[in-house]
């Protein structure tokens, strides 16, 4: 099913790998058979919370081991993103988590406090759960007067064992709304993260293939930067929609793809 000229995969998580707490088919066998053919493989998500190590550690539990430099997380796009765009030592407001201000930091930027963002030269946004009305104020009254504008990803909501609660989308619309300033977004479906995924796996974009479960994000993605793409119906797009994105590969999943 895979064309013979693919050296590297690109791999979404959440309905690839997993769907909420649970493997998706035999992920040791099927990781078996990916090595088998030789094929490198990064995991590419627009999750900023969670940090490498993190997704390495769930990997393991589900029997698959992989170093921590292959997983690429919207909040290292960003990271990746801005630091081709401002020099080291450039002040940041940023509204985010830990998985963004280590990334951010790793690449030299200095992340304001709150007292001090009236000085940021850039805001970066994505999902905080500490977040204030005097971060959101801050981060309006910057990009407002012009300062650069920048989100790990617009995706509006975020799964948990109860249901979807608010993403870094949902939170992002109270600024868009107060400002009419669209940010630039690193995460899918924008190049930024497979940018970042074909500079670890050091592949050509014809020899990359880009796996995912949502067509809006993971095959747009894909195709943004001119890999071919396989849509798995082990997630959340249906089969019937697939005709409006045209992914070149539809497999039942990741397992039926590599068999
Ligand atoms: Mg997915």
């Amino acid at each position: 099913m895979i064309p013979s000229n693919i050296k590297a995969l690109i791999l979404d998580m959440d309905g690839v790998i997993w769907k909420g707490d649970a493997p998706i088919g035999d992920l040791p066998a099927t990781f078996k058979r990916i090595r088998e053919r030789g094929l490198k493989f990064v995991f590419a998500t627009n999750n900023g919370t969670k940090t490498p190590e993190e997704y390495q550690k769930r990997l393991a539990e589900f029997g698959v081991e992989i170093s921590p430099e292959q997983v690429v997380t919207s909040a290292l796009g960003i990271a990746f993103m801005l630091a081709q765009k401002f020099p080291r030592g450039t002040k940041i407001f940023m509204i985010g988590e830990d998985g963004i201000r280590v990334a951010l930091e790793e690449k030299g930027f200095e992340i304001l406090s709150t007292e001090n963002a009236p000085v940021a030269q850039a805001v970066v946004m994505g999902i905080d759960r500490s977040i204030s009305f005097q971060k959101v104020a801050e981060a309006t009254l910057l990009v407002r007067a012009g300062i650069p504008f920048y989100t790990t990803n617009t995706d509006r909501t975020f799964p948990t064992p109860r249901g979807e609660i608010p993403g870094s989308g949902s939170w992002l619309s109270v600024i868009t709304s107060a400002t009419g300033v669209e940010p630039i977004v690193a995460g899918k479906p924008f190049p930024y993260l497979m940018e970042l995924a074909l500079e670890k796996l050091g592949t050509k974009k014809e020899e990359t293939l880009v796996v995912g479960d949502r067509l809006e994000t993971d095959i747009a993605a894909g195709q943004s930067v001119g890999c071919l793409t396989a849509f798995v119906l082990s997630g959340v797009s249906k089969l019937e929609e697939a005709k409006d994105w045209n992914p070149n590969i539809i497999a039942d999943s990741l397992a039926a793809l590599v068999a």
